[in-house]
Order: C-alpha cells, then structure tokens, then sequence
C-alpha cells in the first residue's frame, strides 16, 4: 500500500469526469448483485454522483477566504462569541458512512469580529469532506485561529456515525464528542468552563 499525499485532506486537482464516476457507481450496483439496466435503477449513478457532488463539495471550498471579511466595529465587545448547535452532515473517511450531528463554535474576538454565519460556513466546509471527527473538530478550530488571530477558540462535535450504529458493531445510542480548545480556552479554566456551561443549556 502506498501512503500518498492529501494526509490533511486538502482540496487535490485530480481530474476524474462525472461520466467516470457513473461508470463506477454501475460497476458497484452490478457488485452488489442488482441490474443497472432496469428502470429504476437506470438514472441512479447519475443520481448518485450528483449526490457525492453535494455530500463532498467542501474540496472546492477554501475557509480560510470565507473568514476573510472581519469587522472591527464592536463597540470593544471582548467576551466569547458563542455558535451553538451548528448541524454537522459529513462522512467519515474510513466508510464513507455519514456523521450527523452538531458543532458548537465560540472564539474571543481580538477587536475584530466575522459575521456570523461565516462560522457556520466554515463547519459546512470542512464537513463536506471524508472526515475524522478529531480532524474536523481540529480543522475548524485552526481555520478561526489562522483568520482571526483571536484570543482564543473552543470547537465541540456531538455526533453519530452510522459505521457504528448501522454496521459494524452496531451501537445505535452511542454518540461522540469531541473538543479543541486553543488560546485563553485552554490556558484559563474558567473561560472553558463558562463555555462549557453555555453550550449544555
Ligand atoms: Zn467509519
């Protein structure tokens, strides 16, 4: 097996067609033992590859650019800023099954503030990748630090994933969190611990 590129799953140029990719998704219908010619299967790879267009097109997407537009106009507002309940919809790279779940975002602003649906977009982005929950946690985290340079960032995820609930062993209950505390969030427990409080109401 060979270890390539993309260990930190950035966007690649690779340039494979959509009729490419239908052919593939005929190839897997006749594998799992059904007729791509029949009629209702016969518009499905299209369909599929239309999805798979959806579900993964946070590789066309830099967060970065989209954190770019900052306001310094706050008032010397310097509490955190906090998102709650972002909805998480990715995949996870080792099944490609999905992870459904939601993101809680705060950062203390450094004077300068983003609009708010920008950290929204920013979980959107990186969820629309093949994911590890630790990566993403991570990527979004780092993402608001690199563009905002504030005094501090916490990401949680709360989320299922259906290779453990749907296959596998199964677990349909079990749910997983994860958090990513930079700056004034991991050196003051007291900033954590109100963002924690916050997130659980
Ligand atoms: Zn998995």
């Amino acid at each position: 097996m060979k270890l390539v590129k993309n260990e930190n799953n950035k966007p690649l140029k690779e340039t494979i067609s959509d009729k490419e990719a239908e052919e593939a998704f005929i190839k897997i219908l006749k594998w799992i033992g059904e007729d791509p010619g029949r009629e209702g299967l016969i518009e499905t790879p299209k369909r599929v590859t239309k999805a798979f267009k959806e579900y993964f097109k946070g590789y066309k997407e830099d967060p970065i650019s989209i954190l770019s537009k900052t306001f310094g106009d706050v008032n010397g507002y310097d509490d955190m800023v906090i998102q709650k309940n972002i909805s998480v919809q990715s995949h996870c790279e080792h099944h490609m099954a999905p992870i459904i779940g939601v993101a809680h975002v705060a950062y203390i602003p450094n004077e300068r503030v983003v609009g708010l649906s920008k950290l929204a977009r920013v979980v959107e982005v990186y969820s629309k990748r093949l994911q590890t929950q630790e990566r993403l946690t991570m990527q979004i985290g780092n993402s608001l630090m690199e563009a905002l340079k504030p005094k501090g960032v916490a990401v949680s995820i709360d989320s299922t994933h259906q290779c453990m609930t749907m296959r596998g062993i199964k677990k349909e209950q079990a749910t997983t969190v994860t958090n990513y505390y930079l700056g004034q969030f991991k050196e003051d427990l007291s900033y954590q611990n109100r963002y924690l409080r916050f997130i659980s109401k």
